[in-house]
């Protein structure tokens, strides 16, 4: 199952693709379109034109993912369905073009996630948790988070990829469910590209 990804940067890449094929339980074939890195205003201002490329093709939907950077309100089930002005996700989830219905496949679907503070916050929890012991909350911390993670604020690719792939890999989904509302509103998300 081909599945899209509109992302903010490299690492995330690496880590989604991962986290999508684990919560889905099935494998699939992640596939992006190259853009300059621009962060979450270019995963905003591209969103509609990447949808539509993804729903010409056989690709079964588009997972797009943005870090919250200490934007509030934080996004919670209070929001549904009508959005709160100025949440993150709310903003993105009205972002999302309504696209038609295709012939022999499947209704192009979508799933959103805003990582709170960032996605190495959730990767922190994995990096952190390796079992049932939970320290913290991966949305208290908030500062450093790369130079927490990856010993160094400007990580490179190679390390990024050594560091964050066994974290995607290993991290118990359910306990980051339960520690980070954010991963636990991607995951039900993720979720709608079941077939
Ligand atoms: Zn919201």
């Amino acid at each position: 199952m081909k599945v899209a990804f509109q992302v903010e940067g490299s690492t995330d890449l690496i880590v989604l693709p991962i986290l999508v094929r684990r919560i889905l339980n099935i494998d699939i074939v992640p596939v992006h379109r190259q853009r300059r890195p621009g962060g979450v205003n270019a995963v905003f201002s591209t969103l509609e034109s990447v949808a539509w490329e993804y729903w010409k093709s056989d690709t079964r939907g588009l997972v797009i993912v943005i870090d919250n950077d200490n934007n509030i309100p934080l996004h919670d089930q209070s929001h549904l369905p009508n959005g709160v002005p100025g949440c993150n996700y709310c903003q993105l989830s009205q972002k999302l073009p309504n696209l038609p219905s295709r012939r022999d496949l499947p209704q192009f679907a979508f799933a959103i996630g805003v990582a709170v503070e960032s996605l190495e916050s959730w990767l922190l929890f994995g990096a952190q948790h390796s079992g049932k012991k939970r320290e913290h909350q991966p949305e208290q911390i908030k500062n450093n988070l790369k130079q927490m993670l990856y010993g160094t604020c400007r990580p490179d690719a190679r390390t990024c990829k050594e560091i964050c792939t066994p974290i995607a890999e290993n991290v118990d989904l359910l306990e980051l469910s339960r520690a980070a509302p954010s991963f636990s509103f991607f995951r039900d998300s993720v979720l709608r590209l079941r077939i």
